[in-house]
């Protein structure tokens, strides 16, 4: 028997709010434990919650992006449960009347995955179980994450393997981090993840019971576990059990999710609408508005780079991969009017040498005015392209421009005749034996002599005329 995975994805990402979802509290990460915490995040009795706007106008940026409903009223609701590191002893979150409801993605093979919901939520504080000489006894709280703005983003079980939900997570992420809505940062925990999984013979309609799985902090982690535990769950079966519906922790040391509580240990958040808080009216203009701010998504400008510069979709896909690189590959372009040109330096070249340093494509050094200056040079005949590879690293680490370099350097291209017929006499005179085969009618002893004139100009000369030259020389 073949069974099939299905999966469902609850994406918590933090809002790119300056302050908290309900206080003035700093939201920068990093700041020495309890720095920013305030009566409110803190949930100290007859302490008040204050909406913040840009938390509502950042969740429906990202739920138009997606195509959701954005709810004309939408409720905040109290979500009790009893841990340390939630101070008020309940979340408040959104339940029965979310922000936004529908939509959905497409992903790589045309799949779509809809949206059940994207629902306004605050973070909880963090519980400190090491780095302190008594913490075999003690867990410390950092509540400076408690009151952080979230959007739960919640999918549909549209997803059919391990792969493709990391490959759905990893272009929700893009997504947000395009619309500028979440930094992207996963190690600080500004994306989390926690997926549901089931699996079903093949061919069957109803979904078999589902597991969830807790903590995935990456696009590893998500296939990994999930690929652990849909061998877990068909192993059970095809040994005649049972799949318990669970929480799971996935455990990336081991490799290996294990039971974090049943279905009988569940919650009972006891939801019920938060008082003080009055229902949350997103009006039509406001929507508009937050319209009007809406980037070109990734989708329609790769189609647009396709269409409008005759790159290939295979350029278009990778230009269009953050806003910083299509921002940089579109000023070089209009200034050069060689597209394809300037998309190969930039995947190329420029791509690497980011790559090398670790540099990220907002801070890259190199303009794209100064990039435009070195394809012109190459695009004139004035160096040929492997010199410009030279002159390239040159102006990455100086911020000298191409014209600069080449002048100073002497690196331009030969082109005068008479040098180059010069240079093919010298070839001619110092490589006999060659010249003697290909009179012989050796074809292939032309490009080792083409190639000994490109080592004596020191790669200067303009391969085409070289080429001409020393032919025009030797059937002399
Ligand atoms: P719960 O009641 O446990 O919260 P929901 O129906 O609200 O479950 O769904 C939570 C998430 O689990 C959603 O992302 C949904 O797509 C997914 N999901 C629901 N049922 C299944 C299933 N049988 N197999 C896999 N994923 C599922
Ligand atoms: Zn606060
Ligand atoms: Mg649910």
């Amino acid at each position: 028997m073949q069974y099939e995975p299905v999966i469902g994805l609850e994406i918590h990402a933090q809002l790119n709010t300056r302050t908290k979802i309900f206080c003035g509290c700093s939201t920068a990460f990093g700041a020495p434990p309890n720095t920013q915490v305030c009566p409110v995040c803190l949930g100290l009795p007859g302490a008040l919650p204050v909406l913040n706007r840009q938390a509502v106008d950042y969740a429906v940026k990202a739920a138009l992006a997606f195509g959701c409903d954005v709810q004309p009223l939408s409720i905040f609701a109290r979500k009790n449960y009893f841990y340390p590191d939630l101070p008020k002893g309940y979340q408040i979150s959104q339940y029965e009347r979310p922000l936004a409801t529908g939509g959905g993605l497409e992903i790589a093979g045309g799949t779509r995955v809809g949206l059940t919901r994207i629902h306004l939520e605050e973070d909880a504080g963090k519980s400190l179980h090491e780095g302190f000489a008594d913490s075999d006894r003690r867990t410390y709280i950092d509540y400076n994450r408690s009151g952080v703005p979230l959007i739960e983003i919640v999918t549909e079980p549209d997803l059919r393997s391990a792969a493709e939900a990391a490959g759905f997570f990893a272009h929700l992420r893009d997504i947000l981090v395009w619309l500028g809505v979440n930094d992207g940062n996963m190690e600080e925990g500004s994306l989390r993840c926690d997926a549901n999984v089931s699996v079903r013979p093949t061919g069957q309609h109803a979904f078999g019971t589902k597991t969830e799985v807790k903590n995935l902090n990456s696009f590893r982690h998500v296939q990994k576990a999930l690929e652990h535990e849909i061998e877990r769950q068909i192993d059970l079966l095809k040994c005649g059990g049972r799949v318990v519906q669970e929480t799971r922790l996935w455990d990336s040391s081991s490799g290996r999710t294990h039971s974090m509580r049943t279905k009988e240990e569940a919650h009972d958040y006891r939801y019920f609408p938060e008082p003080d808080l009055p229902p949350l009216v997103v009006e039509a203009a406001r929507i508009e508005a937050v319209r009007a701010t809406m980037p070109e998504l990734p989708e329609a400008r790769r189609r647009r780079f396709v269409a409008a510069y005759g790159l290939p979709e295979y350029d278009a896909g990778v230009l269009t991969q953050s806003a910083a690189l299509a921002d940089y590959f579109e000023r070089a372009a209009a200034e050069t009017g060689n597209p394809k040109a300037v998309s190969n330096w930039v995947m190329g070249e420029l791509l690497r040498t980011l790559n090398e340093r670790g540099t990220p494509v907002e801070a890259v050094p190199l303009s794209p005015r100064a990039l435009a200056g070195l394809v012109r040079l190459v695009d004139q005949g004035t160096i040929s392209s492997s010199i410009a590879k030279e002159v390239f690293a040159k102006m990455y680490d100086s911020g000298r421009s191409a014209e600069e370099i080449v002048a100073a350097e002497g690196l331009a291209q030969i082109g005068d005749e008479s040098a180059l017929a010069a240079i093919a006499k010298e070839v001619i005179a110092a490589h006999a034996d060659a010249v003697a085969q290909y009179r012989a009618g050796k074809q292939a002893t032309f490009g080792f002599l083409v190639g000994q004139m490109m080592k004596r100009s020191g790669g200067k000369a303009n391969p085409k005329l070289a080429n001409q030259i020393l032919k025009r020389v030797l059937d002399r």
